[in-house]
């Protein structure tokens, strides 16, 4: 498509206003700006703004008032959904905002808006703490925590938006909001969890807990013993302990076979937990990495290239995982008599359970699973087949389905109806009411939109 164009005197005049860079679709450096990491999303803003303080954000926010331009917010780039870039218009762009600080002896993280976990964990993990954040280290902090957060450490110490204790804010008028449990504690609830709908997150503050070495990895699974290792990581998961967190990905081997990869993170005392056993008895184990090693290093257990893959995902949490869904996420991966991608199995039990549900607007708590079918392919002919796939196979598992579907993995394509049922009618009125109270004209409305009431 061709580009918009702003008046050369625009872009001066922004050039002379932002403390950061500016980058327009004749600059070097334009292109890799522009890149997210689902390859389908290909858009050319009319300008980024590399903004670096809350001044900055406030300047690009009156910017795109006055030029009529759409604004999207780029944290660490990873939603799927490729929210952060939009065509013709204003990208607010974090990218150079990473700074994190620890406050060892308080155990608090104050993480600027554009960090991406791999920035968090380093600056952390040099105290002997951690958050509980994503698995992969190239995604944004802020995108991640606002949308809920489901990582390695969820059920030791719960959604990462459950340990969020602060923030400050830019809403699209300009104004510099506090949140807090003491200051404007309502946008507190809604930055747990609503997403990127009340303004752009100049400073987040994480509640932080030791840790140091965990037990984690990757347990591969193949062959006939497919369907019996998964129906033990659902049992394990079903029962585990608070210290072991544990996720499961299918994908498929060179023979169009599927396999299970399972990762558990386990960070209590015990050297030869039970739950680990059962994992590494299960049939069909042919290879076993689990070993203990940094949290740094589990945290690079994941680590898929960024902005090669075309991607769509589509999923549900479950409140259960019977046999019968389980014959079904196995037969739906062979469906396509190629390999389709992977899909994403998380559990969500431990602390997510024990949270003060009230205190997040997060609204998932009672499903066991979050499971999402992420069609993944390079060729631009196969879009349809891809898509199609990852829609049917969610299809396939609706009936099981609680909560709608999860926020941060979200394509642009879901009906508002699947945004409302990640919260619930009442909270999503709740939010509704927020959403008018710090940003009255749906500026920010490219995202998992909550429009305002
Ligand atoms: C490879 C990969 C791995 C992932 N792993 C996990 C995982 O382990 N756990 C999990 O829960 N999710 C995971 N996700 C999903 C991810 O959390 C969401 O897609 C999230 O939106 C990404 O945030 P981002 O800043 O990287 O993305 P971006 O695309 O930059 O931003 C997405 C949206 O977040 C909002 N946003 C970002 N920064 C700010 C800010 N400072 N202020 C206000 N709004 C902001 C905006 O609405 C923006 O449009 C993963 C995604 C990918 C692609």
């Amino acid at each position: 498509m061709s580009d918009a164009v702003l008046a050369d005197e625009s872009l001066t005049e922004l050039r002379r206003s932002l403390a950061g860079g500016v980058l327009a679709p004749a600059d070097a450096g334009y292109d890799p700006a522009r890149r997210c990491f689902n390859a389908l999303v290909d858009r050319r803003p009319a300008v980024i703004a590399r903004c670096v303080g809350a001044g900055d954000v406030a300047t690009a926010f009156d910017f795109a008032r006055a030029h009529a331009l759409e604004v999207a917010v780029r944290g660490g780039g990873h939603n799927p959904a490729g929210h952060c870039v939009c065509d013709g218009g204003l990208v607010i762009d974090l990218s150079q905002m990473r700074g994190v600080d620890v406050d060892g002896d308080a155990r608090i993280a104050r993480s600027e808006g554009g960090a991406t976990w791999l920035d968090f964990d380093a600056a952390t993990q040099a105290f002997g703490l951690a958050a509980p954040g994503g698995v992969v280290g190239s995604t944004g902090v802020a995108g991640l925590t606002f949308g809920g957060g489901i990582g390695h450490l969820t059920a030791q110490h719960g959604l990462t938006c459950d340990n969020l204790v602060g923030a400050e804010v830019v809403t699209p008028v300009g104004e510099v909001v506090r949140a807090s449990p003491d200051e404007n504690a309502e946008l507190l609830w809604g930055l747990r969890g609503g997403g990127g709908n009340f303004g752009v997150a100049t400073r987040l503050e994480l509640r932080l807990h030791p840790l140091e070495r965990v037990v984690g990895g990757r347990l591969a699974y193949g062959g006939e013993g497919v369907r019996e290792a998964l129906r033990r990581f659902r049992d394990v998961a079903a029962g585990a302990p608070r210290d072991l967190s544990c996720g499961a990905l299918l994908d498929m081997d060179e023979s169009l076979a599927p396999v299970l990869i399972v990762a558990p993170c386990y960070t209590g005392s015990e050297a030869d937990p039970e739950e680990l056993r059962a994992l590494r008895s299960a049939p069909g184990l042919v290879d076993d990495g689990v070993r203990s090693h940094t949290f740094l290093d589990q945290q690079r257990v994941f680590d898929p290239p960024y902005g090669e893959d075309r991607c769509y995902w589509k999923g549900h949490f479950v409140r259960e995982l019977p046999d019968e869904l389980i014959d079904e996420l196995l037969a739906r991966m062979v469906a396509l008599g190629r390999p389709p991608g992977q899909m994403l199995i998380e559990s969500l039990h431990g602390a997510p359970k024990d949270a003060d549900a009230t205190a997040a607007a997060a609204g998932f708590r009672d499903a066991a699973f979050n499971i999402t079918a992420m069609a993944t392919w390079q060729d631009t002919a196969l879009d349809r087949q891809y898509i199609g796939w990852a829609r049917e196979t969610a299809a396939a598992f609706e009936p099981w389905s609680v909560s709608g579907g999860y926020l941060n993995y979200m394509q642009a394509d879901e009906p508002i109806e699947r945004v409302r049922a990640a919260f619930g009618s009442q909270a999503f009125e709740r939010l509704q009411v927020l959403k008018g109270r710090h940003d009255p004209d749906n500026v920010l409305r490219r995202n998992q939109n909550i429009p305002p009431l």
